[in-house]
């Protein structure tokens, strides 16, 4: 628990993924408030965080540090890890119309590879653009994209990749997501990215993402020992039991550690834990509507299977992606290739993402029987696996992607107008805001809600106000 010093405000912030550790360095760092950080899990990073199996680093999924991020979050991540984080060449393939594509796409190798009919039909949709009428009835994530980029690439690329990703078909999902996750909404601009890959053409970082030596929780590990090494407290191993509450006024929180229960007090909660669970925690319960809200809407989860092998490199690429139907796999990442590394010497690992919820039949089965399933799912696209299995592990993320569905946006609203109302309590980051941000995002989000707290420890909600308008602005990067 944080002691009192006379004149800063106690802040407790709930959750040490990057938008709670970000939030806690921001803290000290201007020497803002006393910060204690409590976190479930035993180590920090959250989605973002990085562990060993067999001597590689291994992260939830394919993680890069984009370098369009904000530049105070680049100055400060690239401050924090000196030369320990690596500026690499983007280095995937994408399987298109039953073809290997390099992705980010390049326009040779598009020209090259990419199957001539599918690429007639993309340039005849392109072409007649100007002539199609606009879809009838709801907007939807289907209908925004068959207005801009048509037939070809939806069908083939879009829609099957949504529907892995969220379990629903394309009609089932807001236009939020095309707004969050196209980032190239015509078939124009998907040609004007590709021209930037040219050389002569490219910036510094085009076709580049930063990665630290590490792996990518190393970015959140060496922001928490810079809060630590300015005061902040951080308690791992801690879940919140309860969000107390007098009237619309949140006064502390109850958290067990071990077998052992504390009451925390905080002048001001930065709760950055998924905003549904922050709901059930707050005691007295909130009205019947925000339950109800929070009981609607979904994250989605995933499954990522690493699969180690008796080689030093399966492939030479970073990630491989799979937007087709027929392999249940998004992604394919092998980690040694995001950071160089040549050690272990006949080793290296395979991570599949497999979009899953609690439920599905893949959750429940065992390490080894997934293991199985992911050497048939790559021999069916032409990767098969010739060389020694060694061994299957896998972790369960149950909150991998907020699902976008065609009600989200009004149970999102209900929670968001209810927490607003309260006073010492500000949710924010990628689970606090239902937002499909990156690590990136969550770095600015948390930066922005420092920057609205005044001196006496309480959120200016007009400049809140003005973040959050800024946040609408926020586009995922793959
Ligand atoms: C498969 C995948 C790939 C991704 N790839 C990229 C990428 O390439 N680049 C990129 O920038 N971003 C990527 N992201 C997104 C990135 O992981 C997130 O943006 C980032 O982790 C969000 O940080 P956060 O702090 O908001 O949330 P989280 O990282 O989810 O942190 C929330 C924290 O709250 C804790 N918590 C939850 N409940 C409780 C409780 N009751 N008590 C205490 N603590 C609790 C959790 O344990 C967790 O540590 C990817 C995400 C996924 C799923």
């Amino acid at each position: 628990m944080i002691g009192t010093t006379p004149g800063k405000p106690r802040i407790t912030v709930l959750g040490a993924g990057p938008a709670g550790i970000a939030a806690a360095y921001a803290l000290v760092k201007n020497n803002q408030a006393q910060v204690e950080v409590l976190e479930r899990a035993d180590r920090v990073g959250g989605n973002s965080t990085s562990f060993r199996i067999d001597g590689i680093w291994c992260d939830y999924g394919s993680h890069r540090f984009h370098p369009v991020a904000d530049p105070s979050v680049i100055e400060d991540v690239k401050g924090l890890l000196g030369p320990d984080l690596l500026l690499q060449p983007r280095h995937g393939r994408i399987r298109l119309g039953g073809q290997w594509i390099h992705f980010p796409l390049k326009p040779v190798d598009a020209i090259r590879r990419l199957p001539k009919r599918f690429a007639a039909s993309l340039m005849a949709d392109s072409l007649l653009k100007p002539l199609r009428g606009k879809s009838k009835g709801p907007r939807t994530f289907k209908t925004i994209l068959y207005d801009g980029l048509g037939k070809t690439i939806s069908e083939h690329f879009y829609f099957p990749y949504v529907k892995k990703l969220w379990g629903l078909e394309p009609d089932k999902l807001a236009v939020t997501l095309a707004e969050r996750r196209v980032s190239s909404g015509s078939v124009g601009r998907i040609l004007m990215k590709m021209l930037r890959m040219l050389p002569g053409m490219r910036g510094e970082t085009t076709g580049r993402f930063y990665y630290p030596r590490q792996g990518f929780g190393q970015i959140s590990q060496a922001m928490m020992q810079a809060a630590s090494d300015h005061g902040a407290r951080l308690e791992l191993g801690a879940e919140i039991l309860r969000i107390e509450r007098e009237g619309s006024r949140v006064t502390g929180l109850v958290l067990r550690k071990g077998r052992i229960e504390a009451r925390h007090a905080a002048d001001q909660v930065f709760s950055t834990i998924p905003l549904t669970v922050a709901v059930r925690l707050m005691d007295p319960p909130p009205p019947p509507e925000v339950l109800a809200a929070a009981d609607a809407i979904r994250f989605r989860g995933m499954i990522l299977v690493y699969l180690i092998l008796g080689t030093d490199r399966f492939t030479e690429y970073d990630a491989h992606y799979f937007p087709e139907l027929s392999i249940p796999i998004s992604r394919m990442s092998e980690p040694k290739n995001y950071n160089s590394a040549t050690e272990p010497k006949g080793r290296t690992i395979l991570c599949a993402e497999l979009p899953c919820d609690p439920g599905e039949k893949w959750w429940s089965m065992s390490d080894e029987e997934l293991g199985r399933h992911y050497c048939d799912w790559l021999a069916g696209v032409g990767l098969p696996v010739t060389v020694p299995v060694l061994g299957c592990q896998t972790r369960r993320l149950g909150q991998a992607y907020p699902v976008y569905d065609l009600d989200y946006q009004r149970h999102f609203e209900t929670i968001d107008r209810w927490f607003l109302g309260l006073e010492g309590f500000l949710s924010f980051g990628r689970q606090g805001l239902f937002a499909h941000d990156n690590t990136h995002h969550a770095f600015a989000m948390a930066y922005a809600a420092v920057d609205s707290l005044t001196s006496e420890g309480r959120i200016d909600h007009d400049r809140w106000a003005a973040h959050r308008r800024e946040f609408e602005s926020h586009r995922v990067e793959d």
